[in-house]
């Protein structure tokens, strides 16, 4: 049998026939002027049409991913998931092995910024072994920062290996799901210990700067009660909460809209108070990989977008207003 597929849009046809045959050799087409002019934007700095810069970093799953790839695409690296380090049933990456891979990534940026975000297990990431399974709502339960901070011991590992592997590049540790003001403040309170650990220890190491997910609506709301070093919009799990429509739910995609005006009041709401307080506000959920959202985003105010590898020209072609309509 022949079939077809479209990977862009999740479709398979068996046997096509005549007509979509030829529907689909012209979004081939499309495609494929698309992908040119994507990638006459790749290397080049992303710039609005009246010239305004706008910063394009790229999110990574973890330094083997970077190999393959030209740092001049980005300007640094918007979003580190660093549960690539943590596998079911696995034992846990002991401080050595997690420095090594930090590092890896720092190294490859150079001087650009790298934030690293610490570990986001649970919802749709559980790791067997790590995270709790007996939660009737893993979306609304304890993943983030606040597995983080039931299990410290943890969290102090990964702290201290991010403070080691801060000295080779440019990094900022990020928080996952902060809710309260308490979740930032207790997750400062760890890494203020561990730096001391560090210093009385003369191991080398530097403090980075302490940021926040703003991916869970009470955060973005009251946005002013988090005294965060930097912001970086969640678009994923923002959408989902405010929607109220599970993120891995194909059938409710519709709802899952990051261009919802309900969603880009409270991305506009977090861009308002970084202008106020001179922190960067950035975005770093699927949205700003997607270029029909990406004028919605620079529109609610967004300066600094990080968007997978693969969608940097196309997003970069997006800023510049050179995408047909
Ligand atoms: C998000 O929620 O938008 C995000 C970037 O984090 P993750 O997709 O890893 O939950
Ligand atoms: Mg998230």
């Amino acid at each position: 049998q022949e079939a077809m597929v479209d990977g862009e849009r999740g479709i398979l046809v068996v046997a096509p026939e005549a007509a979509t045959r030829a529907a689909a050799a012209e979004r081939g087409a499309e495609i494929e002027q698309r992908r040119k002019l994507a990638e006459s934007f790749r290397l080049k700095p992303a710039t609005m049409p009246n010239g305004e810069p706008v910063a394009v970093m790229i999110n990574a799953a973890g330094p083997d991913e970077l190999q393959t790839l030209d740092p001049a695409m980005c300007d640094g690296i918007g979003l580190v998931r660093s549960e690539f380090l943590f596998h079911d049933g696995a034992r846990l990456p002991d401080e050595e092995k997690q420095y090594q891979a930090y590092r890896r990534v720092l190294e490859w940026a150079g001087q650009r910024p790298v934030t690293i975000r610490t570990l986001d297990a649970g919802g749709d990431k559980p790791v067997a072994g790590l995270t709790l399974d007996d939660e009737g709502n893993p979306f609304l339960g304890t993943r983030g920062i606040r597995l983080s901070l039931l299990k410290p011991d943890i969290f102090r590992v990964q702290l201290r290996a991010l403070c080691r592997a801060a000295l080779h590049g440019s990094l900022k540790i990020m928080l996952p799901m902060v809710a309260v003001p308490s979740d930032l403040a207790r997750g400062r309170e760890h890494l203020d210990a561990v730096v001391a650990e560090l210093q009385a220890a003369k191991i080398p190491h530097r403090r980075p700067p302490l940021g926040i997910m703003v991916e869970v609506p009470a955060a973005a709301i009251a946005i002013d009660r988090f005294d965060a070093d930097f912001y970086s919009i969640g678009s994923n799990d923002l959408t989902q909460y405010v929607m109220a429509a599970a993120r891995d739910i194909a059938t409710l995609a519709d709802y899952a809209d990051a261009a919802d005006p309900a969603v880009l009041s409270l991305i506009a709401r977090t861009v308002e108070h970084g202008r106020k307080t001179g922190r960067d506000v950035s975005l770093c959920g699927d949205a700003a990989s997607d270029p029909a959202i990406v004028p919605h985003l620079l529109k609610a105010g967004l300066r600094t977008l990080s968007v997978s590898s693969a969608s940097v020209g196309l997003v970069k072609a997006a800023i510049a207003g050179a995408l047909p309509e």
